[in-house]
């Protein structure tokens, strides 16, 4: 049995084309379209892309994008006059800081200068707090696009055992607190986990979150499971290729992402629901 494909790419086309409609009918009832700015420090080959990608999906659904580049010797309080100069700035919904940051300036600092309305990753302590407490504001990108293919496959979430590998707080933490409040009963994994395959072997849900190709194994998937590979990893010959090994885990499970074409474009489209979400936020306040 071949699994069936949750394809990131087309859902996320849909949820773009969603998004481009609301953008319409707010800027025809003559309200400004919402607005995002994206800070590049430095010049980190993988940011810029990342950074490309998330304008071009800003300008498809008709927002306002505004990109920043800060050279990679800029200060950390410059960084942060730069964060509350947007924060007062109305046409700006959404404030997002492209990671890693440059040593002298630390991380945490930054993203708690962000208004956390206009934190449209969820990486505020405000909007990761909400979300422990099942009271979510603005959720991360990547852990919320996964919600949304999972609900794509019609499969019941409640009471299933979903095991997370990895507990970064981009990625497998807020999955973990994603899952559990879809009411999964769930398992976080992390390098010190003991006994990783046979966790996995009980699991309904699979989320790979490692970055490590190929590191899980198809015989390792439960038949009929869910595979969520959130891994993006580049080979020696230049491919891109996940954490899961694809070819025998599609043989296995009931679900399964690519990589590329899975999670990837699910986190960007996200961040411009999450930045459309901001802008509804700001103009009922
Ligand atoms: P990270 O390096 O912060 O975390 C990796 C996690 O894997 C850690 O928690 C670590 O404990 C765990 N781990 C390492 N070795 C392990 C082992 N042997 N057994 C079990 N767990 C182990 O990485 P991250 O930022 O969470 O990203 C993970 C992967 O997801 C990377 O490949 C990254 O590129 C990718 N990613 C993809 C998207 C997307 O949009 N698709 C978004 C973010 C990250």
């Amino acid at each position: 049995m071949s699994a069936n494909l949750l394809d990131g790419k087309a859902i996320a086309a849909d949820l773009r084309n969603h998004i481009k409609t609301e953008v319409e009918a707010i800027t025809t009832s003559g309200q400004r379209p919402p607005g995002l700015a994206v800070i590049l420090v430095g010049d980190n080959p993988a940011s810029q892309v990342y950074v490309r990608n998330k304008q071009k999906a800003c300008e498809e659904v008709g927002f306002l994008s505004e990109l920043i580049r800060l050279d990679a010797g800029v200060s950390q309080d410059e960084l942060l006059s730069l964060i509350d100069e947007l924060n007062q700035r109305e046409e700006i919904d959404g404030i997002l800081v492209q990671l890693p940051l440059p040593k002298q300036i630390d991380e945490e600092t930054i993203i708690e200068r962000i208004l956390p309305t206009k934190d449209v990753d969820g990486f505020h302590p405000y909007n990761v707090g909400r979300l422990v407490l099942r009271m979510p504001l603005l959720r991360p990108c990547t852990p919320k696009g996964v919600m949304t293919m999972l609900e794509r496959t019609g499969v019941e979430l409640a009471g299933k055992d979903a095991v997370i590998i990895g507990q970064s707080n981009i990625v497998g933490r807020p999955m973990a607190l994603e899952l559990l409040m879809a009411r999964c009963t769930i398992t976080v994994c992390h390098s010190k986990t003991r006994d990783l395959e046979g966790k996995i072997r009980g699991a309904d849900i699979v989320v790979a979150a490692v970055g490590r190709p190929n590191f899980v194994q198809g015989d390792w998937i439960k038949p009929g499971a869910v595979v969520i590979d959130v891994g993006i990893n580049r080979l020696d010959n230049g491919k891109l290729c996940g954490d899961v090994d694809f070819e025998a885990a599609r043989e296995v499970a009931g679900w399964i992402t690519p990589v590329p074409g899975g999670v990837g474009p699910m986190t960007i489209a996200t961040l411009l629901e999450n930045t459309l979400q901001a802008a509804k936020l700001h103009q009922v306040s």
